[in-house]
């Protein structure tokens, strides 16, 4: 029954958990019913019905306290499996009023139940509130316990995009970004299953292993640059950091040992974070990003200029680059606005002392016009896409730097790859 999986189908009359159980999962009904009952003098007293949409079992695992009740199929069923760390985390994230209202109702909860169990006969609560929407949230069910699977198999893979200094044409550094390697759905991008990531908290064990991996391949990726030192600058690889890493008690531990098991110099690795780093846990991630920088490692606020990354956390994040936001980059060659922008970005980046890498580059025209308003560092599908590691080795032994003025109108790159 404790299976992995999310799916499970019962056979009529097949007791799901029994009064005393720890609760370790919930169960969402996808289809059959499933009685709620306690045994008092030896009778079975029905205390309520659940059926498609609703969940059961939900209680034990919110304020993990044992069952309170028996649960059986009363017809066959099928259910999607709810982990109580699924639950867990998403309620430890909770506004902490919020968390208090949970517990106070869920006690009231559990006093009704008592009572009604030590009433004679059988009685029934009133009906638990349907999952109004039942598809999407089996759907981010599904992709969670798939998650689970695939960082287990080994399925996410870092791979690569350049970053380029826009005044010498030298490559100068990566940046890492996650792929799903899914055995069906082919290749997943990170945008459909990072947010899954961070809501389940599966995030953390995600960065450790990349670290991992970053341990491994970063070193024979500098390799590579070594024997192209006439294009290739010293190296520095940037890594995508949530909120929940930061908040993590394991972070700065999985850090510092891919740092001392690699030989990876700490200012070689540089951290790129946005503005919602600080929405769960403002102080601890403060802390941990002090750390990191007193440690020698860098930290790049990503997407500047938009939502997520603005003016009022330059004076609170100990920064040392900015990546402005490809949608600036994008809309600079017919809009006036984003230029101005991007020169202020400039202007400001030089008085606070940090670098400025402009993302998105795609045409020559835009690597142009960064150039002559002195940004320091692009990148971009201009220069390359992300690319796993064989590739990157390639790109690294092949990479030809040139002034902007002579630059080609194709990918800085000697021979395809
Ligand atoms: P991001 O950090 O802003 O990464 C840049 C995204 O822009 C990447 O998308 C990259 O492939 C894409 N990109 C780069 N140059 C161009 C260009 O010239 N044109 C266009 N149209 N796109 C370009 P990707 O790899 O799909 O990643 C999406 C987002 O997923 C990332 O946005 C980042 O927020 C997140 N992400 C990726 N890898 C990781 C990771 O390892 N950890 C975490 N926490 N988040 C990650
Ligand atoms: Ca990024
Ligand atoms: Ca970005």
């Amino acid at each position: 029954m404790d299976s992995a999986f999310d799916h499970v189908t019962l056979k009529k009359g097949t007791l799901l958990f029994a009064e005393g159980d720890p609760g370790t999962s919930a169960y969402l009904i996808r289809s059959g019913r499933i009685e709620i009952f306690v045994m008092r003098n030896g009778q079975a007293a029905v205390l309520a019905n659940r059926t498609t949409g609703e969940i059961v079992g939900e209680m034990a695992i919110i304020d993990q306290r044992p069952r309170s009740a028996h649960a059986r199929t009363a017809t066959d069923c099928d259910l999607v499996l709810i982990k109580a760390d699924q639950i867990a985390n998403r309620i430890k994230q909770a506004d902490p009023i919020l968390q208090m209202y949970l517990n106070v109702v869920l006690s009231r909860y559990r006093e009704t139940i008592a009572k009604l169990g030590n009433a004679n006969g059988s009685t029934s609560l009133e009906a638990a509130p349907r999952i109004e929407r039942f598809d999407t949230a089996i759907g981010t069910l599904s992709v969670e316990s798939d998650l689970r699977r695939a960082i287990r198999s080994r399925e996410l893979e870092l791979y690569f995009q350049p970053i380029v200094n826009l005044q010498s044409g030298r490559l100068c550094g990566f940046e890492s970004l996650l792929r799903w390697n899914h055995p069906v759905r082919g290749l997943i991008p990170p945008d459909d299953f990072i947010p899954i990531a961070e809501a389940s908290g599966l995030i953390v064990d995600i960065t450790s292993r990349c670290f991992e991996e970053i341990g491994r391949t970063f070193p024979e990726i500098m390799l590579a640059a070594l024997r192209n030192i006439k294009s290739v600058d010293m190296l520095f690889l940037t890594v995508n950091i949530s909120g929940h890493d930061l908040a993590s008690d394991s972070f700065l531990h999985s850090l510092r040992s891919m740092l001392s098991t690699s030989g990876i110099s700490a200012s070689d690795i540089k951290l790129e974070i946005t503005e919602s780093v600080l929405l769960n846990d403002p102080k601890k991630a403060a802390d941990t990003l002090k750390a990191c920088r007193e440690m020698g490692v860098g930290i790049a606020i990503d997407d500047f200029g938009t939502g997520y990354s603005s003016l009022s956390q330059l004076g609170t994040l100990p920064m040392t680059s900015i990546k402005i936001d490809q949608s600036f980059v994008r809309s600079m060659r017919n809009n006036p606005t984003s230029r101005r922008i991007i020169d202020m970005i400039l202007r400001l980046a030089e008085e606070m002392e940090v670098s400025v890498v402009a993302e998105g580059i795609e045409y020559v025209e835009e690597e142009a016009i960064l150039t002559k308003l002195g940004c320091e560092y692009g990148q971009g599908f201009y220069f390359g896409k992300p690319l796993p590691l064989h590739q990157t080795l390639d790109v690294c032994r092949n990479w030809v730097a040139r002034g902007h003025l002579d630059q080609p109108a194709t990918p800085r790159i000697a021979r395809a790859i």
